[in-house]
């Protein structure tokens, strides 16, 4: 099985193709910068490992059967990350597959964390994909993201598109390929999102990403900086294109009369986006280099308020309770909430038993740009609500 930890990354990794593609010279800019690993994506990790077992004994009985596969989830069961809800989690990765699996007319081929090469399109370019499925002339490029926070869409997702052109050129002598899908898979977020294209639109996406490899690849285009695209980028805290973009954008007075109009007031959200991530991650770099020692002109690291805790509870509460202090006033009981009953109770049950219990409040109204897929809210009363439309007994 892959380790999915050690999976290697080339220069023009697939996963920042919507980096390197938008800004071409980010790469190179990008390679003097450690690639930080957070916690959420060492988790990632290792549900993407549960994942992919699921998948093999699922697709690959005879090799990987029950005792195997029971065998190696206690062994993950161990990691300091584990935690039970990966099991759920990854029976929706695993149920989305099989399911789309068995919505075909005969038996695909399956491919479980495939390498693909993608030198074709991408110098030095290559990549694992979690699963590719081959049926009737479609090739399903299916990604597991494990992240719970923005929900990543599949249309025209340059990363599973690299994987569909790598995967497209690995198995164009055995298929006639005339499509693609590509599938994600978000299940901590309910986020399930398909898009498919005809294998023209995705050759001619390959063209595409040649032409801007080639240059990411020298460090070469242009600088384009704008929030989604340096979210994420290595250099993002000490890029120049981006802070002279911000710069411009937060200090940028023109002669104007002294309200700004609504259109103006749009367009600033727009345009100022990026302004208040780029002063957090310029705080966030200036803190590592006075933590290490380096002189950041007007700036220091100085400690954060602590907070008291337990050397050991037990102990504690023994004690308090010597004391005279009632056991009663040392607890509170709390309910969990929805969301954690439906995690323990699993979702099907959890419908099933309590969904009639549950309603749903609205959200607190909130500002999002256009276009986003919820519909537009308004407090203005609608003529046919003030001057009476329907109510709910049907008079007027
Ligand atoms: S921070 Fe933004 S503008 Fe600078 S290299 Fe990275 S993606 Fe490009």
């Amino acid at each position: 099985m892959a380790g999915h930890a050690e999976r290697a990354h080339s220069l023009l990794s697939a996963s920042g193709a919507h980096i390197w593609m938008n800004c071409t010279p980010s790469a190179r800019l990008g390679e003097q910068f450690p690639d930080t690993t957070s916690e959420a994506a060492a988790e990632g990790t290792l549900a993407h490992e549960l994942a992919e077992m699921k998948l093999r004994n699922y697709f690959y009985t005879m090799d990987f059967g029950k005792r195997k596969f029971t065998t190696a989830v206690n062994k993950l069961k161990k990691e300091s990350l584990w935690n039970d809800e990966m099991m759920g989690y990854t029976d929706e990765y695993l149920d989305y597959i099989k399911n789309l699996a068995l919505g075909f007319p005969s038996s695909p081929y399956v491919a479980i964390e495939k390498q693909i090469d993608l030198s074709a399109y991408v110098p030095e370019g290559f990549g694992t994909c979690d699963c590719v499925l081959i049926s009737g002339g479609t090739i399903h490029v299916i990604d597991f993201k494990y992240g719970k926070g923005v929900p990543v869409s599949a249309e025209g997702n340059p990363q599973l598109a690299l994987y569909a052109l790598g995967a497209y050129e690995a198995y164009k002598i055995l298929y006639q390929i005339e499509r693609v899908e590509l599938h994600i898979i978000q299940p901590r977020i309910d986020n399930f999102s398909n898009w498919g294209c005809p294998l023209s639109e995705l050759l001619t996406f390959g063209k595409i990403v040649r032409e801007k490899a080639e240059l990411a690849y020298k460090g070469e285009g242009e600088f384009r900086p704008s929030t989604d695209t340096c979210r994420f980028c290595r250099a993002k805290g000490h890029c120049r294109a981006r802070a002279d973009e911000n710069v411009k954008l937060a200090f940028a007075i023109g002669k104007k009369p002294p309200l700004i109009t609504n259109e103006e007031m749009g367009e600033y959200l727009r345009i100022g986006k990026d302004v208040a991530k780029w002063l957090g991650d310029l705080q966030d770099v200036a803190l590592a280099d006075c933590l290490a020692g380096k002189d950041v002109p007007g700036w220091k690291a100085v400690e954060g308020r602590g907070s008291r805790d337990w050397t050991d509870m037990d102990a504690a509460f023994a004690k308090l309770q010597t004391e005279g202090i009632n056991e009663a006033v040392l607890w509170e009981r709390k309910p969990l909430t929805l969301a954690q009953v439906e995690k323990v109770v699993g979702k099907s049950d959890f419908a099933t038993i309590v969904g009639d219990l549950v309603v749903k409040n609205p959200g607190k109204p909130a500002l999002v740009e256009a276009s986003d897929k919820r519909e537009a809210i308004t407090n203005k009363v609608s003529a046919a609500e003030a001057f009476g439309g329907d109510n709910e007994n049907g008079k007027k």
